[in-house]
């Protein structure tokens, strides 16, 4: 496995095409904007090194029998599913933000029973290229982007109505030896921090839309690949180099819209190719990972969300007023029902015929329409507790100036348990969690990521089993 140190050498190392606020950047490493969101996923290498979490962060290859991280795992129990979703809450929990590297683990185990279900299907050979490309990525310890959300163009139209064909990713051309993609993933979490990329299709598809019904790995250096990375709330803080002022300046997350300009794709990376009754369930098996991963890592995000509201109560010496209590209590509450949704699908998980395991799917859906709801309302308590100081407290330049900082430090002074400059960090912090740079992945993200509140309801409505329900009324009541 690799080291931190090794992780972030080994993104140097690559020559990937990013722009960033209308730059073209040399490398996403030591960028100021861009460097927090690699400490990020460097944590990822770094819990593996540590023995304190070794049960959680590594696992054992079923393929080789080597130790691994687990980001590149496959799950082959319900505990590997359990300790995924433990793993995250950790990760959270030492970063505030999105570490994004789940996405790789969700796709990896998604195409993996995928590939074998199409291999039974149509004699194909995808589940032996597969597991390649899984060894290599386990053995060299990489990070994976997992690649779905196509841009997706006029909603009520199917890609190959589209009036620019390439508004969702598809094949432009096939030869002997691999195939030619086009067009773009959005909002791709931690693409450019990662190695490689797993594309797969964005929705179900028909046999209409064969030439997009694709999945495939490339290095994220290829050839024709361009990262354009979207910006976030206050980003330019972190430009300013103020540490205080930036809430979190040690780690954040990242999005790029990544555009696939003709990108040759050889045979031995492609995982489907022209298979689109097979789209629905890969794309159904990865967003029902993702949002078990939801039931984690938002969690671990809320802990110090909570955390940082209890010192704020403290610094303005309310720490044992009953409402803030209970307010604390209510956030608790909350955070851990979305922790208990994302261990419940995990506990209640079951083998696929490829012998991997999925999450239950009911209560994965539950577990990420309850994270659509819940971090907003533990957002809105933090704020109620940190009180308007939180976005009227002056910059740190202004704390350090000769005439102001003394004025700062005399009226903004509170309870003595801490000095005036940590009461005004601990509300940064907040600020970044429910406004700043992080809302994006506490927030918004938790609305929209791993598809937006109305396709969990869709799920949930499939999977409700609303005929049996009715049926067991019928029953109670004596109805035929
Ligand atoms: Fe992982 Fe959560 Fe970020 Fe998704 S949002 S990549 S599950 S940390
Ligand atoms: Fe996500």
């Amino acid at each position: 496995m690799m080291t931190g140190e090794q992780y972030i050498e080994s993104i140097h190392s690559m020559k990937m095409r990013i722009f960033c606020m209308g730059e073209e950047l040399e490398t996403a490493v030591g960028h100021p904007i861009l460097q927090p969101s690699l400490n990020s996923v460097k944590m990822t290498y770094e819990l593996a090194e540590d023995p304190k979490y070794h049960e959680l962060a590594t696992a054992v290859s079923h393929l080789t029998g080597h130790k691994i991280n687990r980001f590149t795992h496959i799950h082959e129990s319900c505990d590997d599913l359990v300790k995924k979703v433990k793993l995250q809450r950790v990760l959270g929990q030492k970063t505030a933000s999105c570490f994004q590297r789940c996405v790789g683990l969700d796709a990896i185990n998604a195409v993996y029973s995928t590939t074998y279900d199409i291999d039974k299907k149509y004699g194909t050979e995808y589940f032996e290229r597969f597991k390649k490309f899984l060894i290599y990525c386990q053995e060299k310890d990489l990070t994976v982007d997992g690649a779905m959300t196509d841009p997706k163009g006029n909603r009520k139209l199917p890609p190959h109505l589209q009036d620019d064909p390439d508004l969702y990713l598809r094949i432009v051309e096939r030869r002997p030896d691999g195939v030619i993609v086009r067009g773009a993933k959005a909002h791709q979490t931690g693409i450019c921090n990662s190695h490689e990329v797993l594309v797969m299709p964005t929705i179900a598809l028909s046999d209409e839309d064969k030439d997009y019904a694709v999945s495939f790995a490339v290095p994220t250096d290829s050839e024709g690949i361009v990262m354009i990375i979207g910006r976030q709330s206050c980003d330019t803080r972190k430009l300013e180099g103020s540490c205080q002022d930036t809430g979190n300046c040690k780690f954040g997350g990242v999005e790029a819209l990544t555009v696939f300009n003709d990108v040759f794709v050889p045979n031995e990376r492609i995982f489907m190719n022209g298979e689109a009754r097979y789209a629905g369930l890969l794309v159904e098996r990865f967003a029902g990972y993702h949002r078990q991963s939801y039931g984690g890592c938002k969690v671990g995000v809320g802990d110090v969300l909570i955390g940082a509201a209890a010192l704020a109560a403290e610094s303005n010496g309310v720490e044992s007023t009953s409402h803030i209590k209970d307010k604390l209590i209510e956030m608790t509450h909350l955070n851990e029902t979305m922790y208990a949704c994302g261990i419940a699908c995990s506990c209640q998980g079951h083998p696929t015929p490829s012998g991997n395991y999925d999450i239950d799917t009911l209560l994965a859906n539950v577990c990420k329409q309850n994270v659509t709801r819940i971090p907003y309302e533990i957002a809105r308590l933090s704020q109620d507790i940190a009180g308007g100081l939180m976005v009227t407290a002056p910059s740190e330049k202004d704390c350090a100036n000769p005439t102001a900082g003394p004025l700062i430090e005399k009226y903004l002074s509170a309870a003595s348990s801490f000095t005036t400059k940590e009461r005004i960090k601990i509300l940064r912090l907040i600020e970044n969690l429910t406004m700043g740079t992080a809302a994006v992945g506490y927030l918004t993200e938790s609305m929209h990521g791993a598809g937006s509140p109305q396709a969990q309801r869709i799920m949930i409505a499939r999977q409700g089993k609303l005929e049996h329900k009715k049926l067991l009324a019928k029953e109670i009541l004596g109805i035929e």
